[in-house]
């Protein structure tokens, strides 16, 4: 097995014109790891998600993915390379069907055969049943849960190689939530490495490898999700108790 980590960056910083968002922030993923980064409102978790994206520009600091410098490479071609995130629920064409939204998914990878996709469809539709249930229905009139399904399934119409995900959680109800959470534990179990954002620290910590606690653009804190559902700063940070 390759030793390389799957995702490496080293002290990106971040700014907004004069606003400093991340200072310095240091992470890694390995390959096949469902990592967690956590942290409360306006810490810079969305904006990590963007910068790995490609969609805003480091100020200074590295990004390699696979070996493989993505510091300056553009958005497109991230996706291209397997880095991939899923839009938020409300991100999903509203006047699109289920099945052109998840069409939309296979966009930027050109060269695949009629049975890759088939696929490709079959697993989306074997991990969210309901999607396959709706395939005609518009995307704008499914429920939060479902657009959020829908914007993962989506997002693994691309064949990711590292999944990311900002706050699949947000705006759901408790039962929901848990079941997103399933799937996204199955996902990884399946062999997708992914990178997740939560505010839910909970759910997220149950299942996670490892996490990195993010405090106003700085990582604090990092470790096995077992060490920080346990910890006590932690714990009363994050979880509410203590
Ligand atoms: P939330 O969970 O509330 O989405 P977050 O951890 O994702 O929070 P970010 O959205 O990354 O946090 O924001 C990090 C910091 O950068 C915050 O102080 C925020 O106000 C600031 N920020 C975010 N977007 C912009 C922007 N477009 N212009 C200026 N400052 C911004």
């Amino acid at each position: 097995t390759d030793p390389t980590p799957l995702l490496e960056v080293t002290d990106m910083v971040v700014d907004y014109g004069r606003i400093r968002a991340l200072h310095g922030i240091s992470l890694r993923v390995e390959r096949g790891e469902l990592v967690t980064l956590l942290g409360a409102n306006g810490a810079g978790k969305s904006t990590t998600m963007r910068a790995l994206s490609g969609l805003l520009p480091l100020t200074t600091g590295r990004i390699v993915f696979d070996g493989q410098d993505l510091t300056r490479v553009k958005a497109h071609e991230r996706v291209r390379l397997g880095v991939v995130q899923a839009p938020e629920g409300r991100g999903v064409f509203p006047g699109m069907s289920v099945q052109e939204n998840l069409d939309m998914g296979c966009y930027a990878r050109k060269f695949e055969t009629k049975a890759d996709y088939a696929q490709r469809l079959d697993w989306v539709f074997d991990l969210f049943p309901r999607l396959g249930e709706r395939r005609t229905q518009l995307g704008g009139t499914m429920s939060g849960g479902e657009q959020q399904m829908l914007a993962i399934g989506r997002a693994l119409m691309s064949r990711p190689r590292l999944l990311m995900l900002d706050e699949p959680s947000m705006g759901l109800a408790p039962m929901v939530i848990q079941q997103i959470f399933r799937i996204i534990a199955e996902i990884n179990a399946q062999g997708t490495t992914i990178l997740l954002v939560e505010q839910n620290a909970q759910q997220a910590l149950t299942r996670t490898d490892r996490a990195y606690i993010l405090e106003t653009g700085e990582v604090t804190k990092t470790g096995t999700g077992r060490d920080l559902l346990a910890d006590p700063a932690v714990k009363h940070a994050y979880l509410g108790v203590g």
